[in-house]
């Protein structure tokens, strides 16, 4: 089934291709008919989606005014990333840093640190970079200028849409994955809706059925929609609010819909990760700021290669990046973690220092710290799932 709502172009030459064909009276609505149709039917989902949001919208801790820099804050947060998971983060963040200086003035480590767990660091990195750029350059403001918001340091389609539609009222329509989903089963799209090819098609259909009027809030309605109502497994179509105008509900098709591609299996990594003794301290290193987990820091390891055991490429691994030599390696756990592209296993030893001075090959640096210190660094989250066994111990 076609969409309901096609751009001017498309409707034209959809015209043109109808007035080519010959059409017996009453067949096929004429194309007046068709945009009538198109947005009576529009004007209803708005109206019926901002009364519900406005009735129904959770209570959360970014939605209590439309400022620019806590709107931004927060929809850095929640992309990829679930409601509940952000609210508490976005509390000690927004504590931490009340307003756009406070963030510009910040140490990166503090900035990482409070970002601890929620993954996807590049987003704390360039949001901490976009920071400095607006009080360096715009005196502190966020530009509310289309090109120069999305000049900053992560801010991609879907951030700037976001953030200019709810802080500004710019009739900017935001597509995240909720959005695509309620999009796919509303107007029965069949593009998969996991493909960045898709992408263009879905941002047109909400472009076309988007509030000029109230933007933001008819954004932030399609998003609370996806996550409350239309959810992923089984969708409450009797308590939605868009039932009667639901293309996917009418045709029984709301369990078909979204399509998604299969995904390729994400290959699995065996680590093996050493706490190096010395004293009553052990070694952390901090990992390149350029890169996945970029500026963390974590114990020494890595790689576990083909016929090696565990504990021989922990050693290993250890001497290549630092230099030093351990021995005495004993296992203490093994954690398993799931980033997007891929998955590890990582074996974690506990270990004594013998010899040499710390020579970095990789990472950028490091601290022999106490276990009472270690709370103060940002870490992976891999590496905070065995932490608590490192702080508990004697
Ligand atoms: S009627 Fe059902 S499938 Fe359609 S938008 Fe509402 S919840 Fe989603």
């Amino acid at each position: 089934m076609a969409p309901y709502f096609t751009s001017s172009e498309n409707h034209r030459k959809s015209q043109t291709r109808m007035n080519q064909k010959k059409q017996t009276p009453g067949q096929k609505k004429n194309s007046f008919e068709q945009a009538f149709l198109a947005q009576t039917t529009a004007k209803g989902i708005r109206k019926h989606l901002l009364t519900w949001y406005d009735k129904f919208q959770r209570d959360l801790p970014w939605r209590k005014n439309t400022e620019p820099y806590p709107v931004w804050v927060s929809e850095v947060m929640l992309q990829q990333t679930r409601v509940n998971t952000v609210v508490p983060y976005f509390e000690r963040f927004m504590t931490a840093f009340p307003c756009i200086e406070h963030l510009a003035c910040a140490d990166s480590q503090q900035v990482l640190k409070l970002w601890e767990g929620l993954g996807y660091y590049a987003r704390a990195r360039n949001l901490h970079k976009a920071s400095r750029i607006v009080v360096s350059e715009y005196e502190g403001v966020i530009p509310h200028e289309y090109q120069a918001f999305r000049k900053l340091p992560g801010v991609g389609e879907y951030i700037s849409n976001a953030v200019l539609s709810i802080a500004f009222d710019q009739a900017l329509a935001a597509v995240d994955a909720n959005v695509k989903r309620v999009l796919a089963r509303l107007l029965c799209m069949d593009e998969p809706v996991n493909i960045s090819a898709s992408q263009a098609v879905y941002q047109k259909a909400a472009d076309a059925l988007l509030s000029h009027r109230f933007p933001g809030a008819f954004n932030q309605a399609m998003m609370e929609l996806g996550a409350l109502v239309c959810t992923p497994a089984s969708p409450a179509c009797p308590d939605c609010p868009l039932s009667c105008q639901c293309r996917a509900f009418a045709a029984d098709k709301t369990r078909q819909l979204p399509v998604r591609m299969a995904k390729k299996q994400i290959p699995s990594c065996h680590i093996a990760a050493g706490i190096v003794q010395k004293g009553n301290r052990m070694l952390i290193t901090r990992r390149n700021p350029k890169g996945l987990l970029g500026g963390l820091w974590e114990f020494p390891g890595g790689k576990v290669k083909k016929g090696e055991s565990a504990s021989a490429a922990c050693l290993r691994e250890i001497f290549e990046e630092t230099g030093i030599r351990a021995e005495n390696c004993s296992f203490l756990t093994r954690i398993c973690h799931a980033y997007t592209h891929f998955r590890i296993e990582m074996d974690v030893f506990v270990c004594r220092y013998v010899s040499g001075r710390v020579c970095l090959n990789g990472p950028i640096d490091y601290q022999w710290v106490t276990k009472e210190q270690l709370p103060e660094f940002p870490f992976p989250k891999a590496n905070l799932k065995f932490m608590h066994m490192i702080l508990d111990s004697k």
